[in-house]
């Protein structure tokens, strides 16, 4: 021993830690499942290979993305991290329509209130008859309009 204890894949793999070892600088001692994650998905030389293509200033992005993809790999053996991908597409999508819906209502209830601005204004010149402002019509006309305004929506999407 020359003092300093072995990085995590050192000790994992029960070897000696060099002064330039690759996996010292982001497998650290003190949290060793990290390396044993990616040792078991990866297996310690294809990492080995990875991270000395690399640039020093991008290894540590790769390490984290690798430890991330190895974690999500061991919890579904299937899917790995695409089943978390596509979890979360599904979210954006789902939260994608539920967006339309409240615009959609938005524009409902502006096009009701400029309705009743447009009726409220008093013209004496009109006949009562033709007064719709209680007529239950008005609610047919909105409910297509917003029908047809998230179709709208999901043909575009
Ligand atoms: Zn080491």
């Amino acid at each position: 021993m020359v003092g300093s204890s072995p990085c995590a894949s050192c000790k994992l793999l029960r070897r000696c830690c060099a002064k330039d070892c690759v996996f010292a600088p982001y497998f650290p001692a003190d949290d060793p499942h990290k390396f044993a994650v990616v040792h078991k998905v990866f297996g310690d030389s294809n990492v080995s290979k990875m991270l000395q293509k690399l640039p020093l200033h991008q290894r540590a992005d790769a390490v984290s993305s690798l430890v991330y993809e190895a974690i999500a790999r061991v919890r579904d053996p299937v899917y790995g991290c695409v089943g978390a991908i596509s979890h979360l597409q599904n979210q954006v999508s789902q939260l994608q329509m539920e967006l339309a819906v409240a615009q959609a209502d938005i524009l409902c209830i502006q096009m009701q209130q400029h309705h009743r601005q447009v009726v409220d204004k008093p013209n004496d010149d009109m006949p009562q008859s033709l007064d719709f402002t209680s007529s239950n019509d008005n609610i047919v006309v909105y409910d297509s309009f917003k029908n047809e305004s998230i179709y709208g929506y999901d043909l575009l999407s």
